[in-house]
């Protein structure tokens, strides 16, 4: 700790964004460039070194975070960055997505502002590529064994580096055209530039890894086969099967799933032409609360939606923690993601888009389109439709972010490796991430059910810790989570 007061002088401050008019009109990330810089060490410098770091353990990594706040303070950038990716794979990731449930249990947010740990280990995973530190790691010797990783989302590449860079000869399957799962198609281009993905991919490439793209294991590939081929074989295919709203009007052209819409948007921005469905000059409705649907609001924005508005069936959440989230559980209050300052600002009236304790009772179309939502209040409890509260709103595109329900069944992979659901329909594993079909491993969504990239990540740690001692008899390797680990709740 340098400045024992720091954390009393220094108020806790943000990354800059950029004006908001400016950033819809582009899909580079909503963050000033370099923002971090001139406050970045005053930041780390508030951290209190307080003996118990709870931030340590409500981060599912484990990442070390008064340690590299202590070096940053002191400018140690190198030895930050060390010890950052000692617990880490992607920091440039989690620095920007992570929703820093480390930040809800720092000590300091008990009767204060939290230290801004995630923009610190942001500055410290920018600063390591751009000072040459975050160098490919090729293993020194080679195990002779081989494993093969099915999805290429953040649990099935940290688990292939992992792999890797332990000695197995190790090949990424993807069906998809290109790397990176739902930080390839999922998160937009102004929340994560795609070409820090190809910077780490490549990397990747030089450590050794080998990638396969355009190859649906199960279809196009049987799994079975592919399990023959190698001596470990890793299931990371997240938990992509989309909610569905059984309301009638449901069948009306002009209503997607927005995981049918965001990916277009996303092959758009790379270039790929399209996007076949857009929001340009639609009166957009978004139903569903979460990031997916927070990232459509933004989306639909760069496209020039006419109107936005966002249907959250939850009441809207408190401002400050509720006496049954204390500290230091990551609370569930109201927050204003980029997107909705964005709806916002540009609103034609001042408010917010976003609709709480709203229930959609049906879709209105003409000619085969849907033209309304019908929706009504949320009766708090059962969420059905308070009677007497119906209204009916305008809407050419009906975007559906309600979640999703676990890994897409009928891809093959479970009847041809003979493999188990849970309760909640996820591929079922034991506590060493290995399912009852010898030598096949699951990660990440696919496992767990619907959760963050910090958690696929260390799901990606922990498997290949498995892997390798499966392949080896003993492994060196961290594995900081178990299957059953959860966030810290309040029962
Ligand atoms: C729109 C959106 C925004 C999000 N925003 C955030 C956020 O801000 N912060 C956060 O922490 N989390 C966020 N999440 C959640 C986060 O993206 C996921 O929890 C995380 O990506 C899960 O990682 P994974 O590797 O398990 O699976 P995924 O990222 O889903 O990757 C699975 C991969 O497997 C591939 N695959 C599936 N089946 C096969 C097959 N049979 N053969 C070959 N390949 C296959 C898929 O194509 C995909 O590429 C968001 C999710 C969405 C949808
Ligand atoms: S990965 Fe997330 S929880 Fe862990 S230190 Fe970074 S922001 Fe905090």
């Amino acid at each position: 700790m340098g400045d024992p007061k720091a954390f009393l002088n220094n108020p806790r401050r943000h990354r800059a964004r950029r004006a908001v008019p400016e950033r819809v009109q582009d899909w580079a990330e909503v963050y000033r460039e370099r923002a971090l810089l001139p406050i970045i060490g005053g930041q780390a410098a508030r951290c209190m070194d307080c003996g118990i770091p709870f931030c340590h353990s409500a981060c599912p990594l484990g990442n070390l975070i008064p340690e590299w706040n202590t070096l940053v303070a002191a400018d140690e950038w190198h030895a930050a960055s060390a010890r950052l990716h000692a617990t880490n794979n992607f920091p440039e990731f989690t620095g920007r997505l992570c929703p820093a449930p480390c930040e809800s249990a720092c000590v300091l947010a008990i009767d204060s502002e939290a230290v801004t740990i995630k923009n610190v280990e942001l500055e410290i995973a920018d600063r390591a590529w751009e000072s040459g530190y975050e160098q490919p790691q090729p293993p020194e010797r080679l195990s002779g064994c081989t494993v093969a990783v099915v999805g290429s989302g953040p649990a099935g590449l940290a688990a292939a580096q992992q792999l890797t860079r332990a000695g197995h000869t190790t090949t990424v399957y993807e069906r998809s055209d290109r790397i990176g799962g739902l930080l390839r198609y999922g998160i937009p281009d102004f929340r994560l530039e795609k070409h820090r993905l190809d910077r780490r991919i490549e990397q990747m490439r030089t450590e050794g890894t080998r990638f396969r793209t355009g190859v649906a294991v199960g279809r196009e590939l049987r799994a079975d086969d592919l399990r023959a081929r190698y001596d470990a074989l890793v299931l990371a295919v997240g938990a992509t099967a989309s909610r569905e709203l059984a309301v009638p009007g449901r069948e009306l052209a002009g209503i997607h799933q927005a995981m049918e819409y965001l990916p277009q948007a996303n092959r758009a921005v790379a270039g790929d032409g399209g996007p076949a469905v857009s929001a340009e000059g639609r009166r957009v409705v978004i139903v569903g609360g979460g990031d997916t649907a927070a990232d459509c609001v933004g989306t639909a924005l760069r496209q020039h939606a006419s109107e936005i508005r966002q249907l959250d069936i939850n009441p809207r959440p408190p401002e400050l923690r509720a006496e049954g989230q204390p500290w230091p559980v990551h609370p569930k209050v109201y927050r204003v993601t980029t997107s909705h300052e964005e709806a916002q600002e540009l609103a034609a009236e001042p408010g917010d888009p976003r609709e709480f304790a709203a229930t959609t009772v049906r879709f209105e179309g003409a000619g085969g389109r849907v033209r309304a939502v019908c929706l009504a209040e949320a009766e708090p409890g059962d969420r059905r439709p308070r009677p007497g509260t119906e209204r009916v709103i305008a809407a050419d595109l009906v975007l559906l972010a309600l979640g999703f329900s676990g890994p897409e069944h009928g891809s093959g992979l479970v009847d041809q490796l003979g493999l188990g659901l849970d309760p909640a329909g996820n591929l079922a594993r034991d506590g060493a991430f290995a399912t009852g079909t010898d030598g096949v491993f699951v990660a990440g969504d696919a496992g767990r059910g619907q959760s963050l990239i910090v958690w696929a990540i260390a799901e990606g740690r922990s498997v290949a810790a498995a892997v390798d001692r499966y392949l080896t008899g003993s492994t060196a390797l961290p594995a900081p989570v178990a299957p059953t680990d959860r966030p810290l709740t309040v029962q």
